[in-house]
């Protein structure tokens, strides 16, 4: 029996796309064989590749002058090929720390600069505020000329989401890792968007990035082949072979999210699943977010118990009650509980259920 999986990544997959890919599994659409066998220059293959690209540009309606790049190398290899591509001879680049996402991907470029003298500057920063809101854009510190603005639209561990799209003059950057495809969003208004595909999107092993044309074609010389926007965009993410099943499957999402009424709808029901679950802590007195309201994650809800020495116990009776993977990240503790758009509101509903059961029992 299948239970309800709060995973934050690897993260739950819709069910019907699961048994179509176990229907489609042994023999794709009378080839004699499974779409993991098939070579990606076949004609096949070639067809679900161009089919995913399309009905994700359909989903977030992506401008015609932006490429969709299906890679791997997870969001993390994304924070060194932003630099490499980006990040120009002495230039400065911004960045807005939110909290462990947005540190990684700042060390990672700090770790570019040596190759040509360019330079990281932190613009603003949650940490005076223990990471619990996101610093209002007038206070920021940008960089004339920088060469561009990244953020984290979605702490994926924090719990930590933006409530605004920043205003800048320079290219913006966001990581969407855990948060690309839970809203409509206006691509227009970033230079590059890149995502892991294991939280909110497919299985593991792709990574989306969408990059405005004229952002490509600048990589410092050194930059490997693969790492480079205008190298890949030329050859239709097939430089190498690329994720061919997670790009399948994937596809299969995006159809899948097309047949619920597209973001609009999904939002909706995001929106109405979060709003559930962050009522029924704020009602509690045993349980707690801390999250500055405008900003909690509508994707990833951490809370805490009155008394953390239950967590064990917690964590034990949640799982024996079908409720999978609520622990909280490894370097902050507590609970999470990731609702992606593959998490029905009967889900969280059962996530309640067990919370104010365990809390009668335990407060
Ligand atoms: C999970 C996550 C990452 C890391 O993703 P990988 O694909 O494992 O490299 C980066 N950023 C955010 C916001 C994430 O949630």
């Amino acid at each position: 029996m299948r239970a309800y999986n709060f995973c934050a990544g690897p993260a739950a997959i819709p069910e019907a796309v699961l048994e179509r890919a176990q229907q489609e599994m042994l023999d794709w659409h009378q080839s004699g064989m499974s779409i993991m066998e098939m070579s990606h220059r076949s004609a096949e293959y070639v067809s679900v590749a161009e089919k995913a690209e399309a009905d994700l540009r359909q989903l977030l309606a992506i401008p015609a002058n932006y490429k969709v790049l299906f890679l791997q190398g997870g969001a993390t290899l994304q924070f060194s090929a932003i630099a490499f591509n980006l990040l120009g001879e002495g230039q400065t680049a911004d960045y807005i720390d939110t909290g462990i996402w947005s540190q990684k991907a700042i060390d990672d470029a700090k770790r570019f600069n040596a190759l040509n003298g360019s330079h990281v500057n932190i613009a603003a920063s949650s940490q005076a505020d223990q990471y619990l809101s996101v610093p209002a854009q007038s206070t920021w510190q940008l960089t004339d000329n920088a060469a561009y603005v990244h953020y984290t639209p979605n702490e994926t561990i924090g719990g930590l989401a933006f409530d605004f799209i920043p205003q800048t003059d320079a290219p913006l950057i966001a990581d969407f890792s855990s948060c690309i495809l839970s809203e409509p969003l206006d691509v227009s208004r970033f230079g590059l968007i890149y995502a892991g595909a294991q939280k909110n999107i497919g299985p593991a092993g792709l990574t989306l990035v969408i990059v405005r044309e004229d952002l490509m074609g600048r990589a410092h010389p050194v930059t490997p082949p693969l790492l480079n926007y205008g190298v890949e965009a030329k050859n239709g993410s097939m430089l190498n072979t690329p994720p061919t099943f997670g790009w399948y499957l994937s596809g299969l999402v995006f159809e899948w999210l097309l047949e619920q009424g597209g973001l609009a709808a999904m939002h909706a029901k995001n929106h109405a699943k979060a709003k559930y679950l962050y009522d029924f802590i704020d009602g509690s007195d045993f349980y707690h977010n801390p999250i500055a309201h405008p900003n909690r994650s509508m994707m990833n809800v951490p809370f805490t118990l009155a008394d953390a020495g239950l967590e064990k116990t917690f964590l034990a009776q949640s799982q024996a009650a079908g409720l999978l993977n609520l622990a909280g990240h490894r370097s902050v503790g507590g609970m999470r509980a990731s609702i992606y758009n593959a998490m029905p509101l009967e889900g969280v509903q059962a996530l309640t259920q067990f919370m104010a059961e365990f809390a009668k029992q335990n407060g």
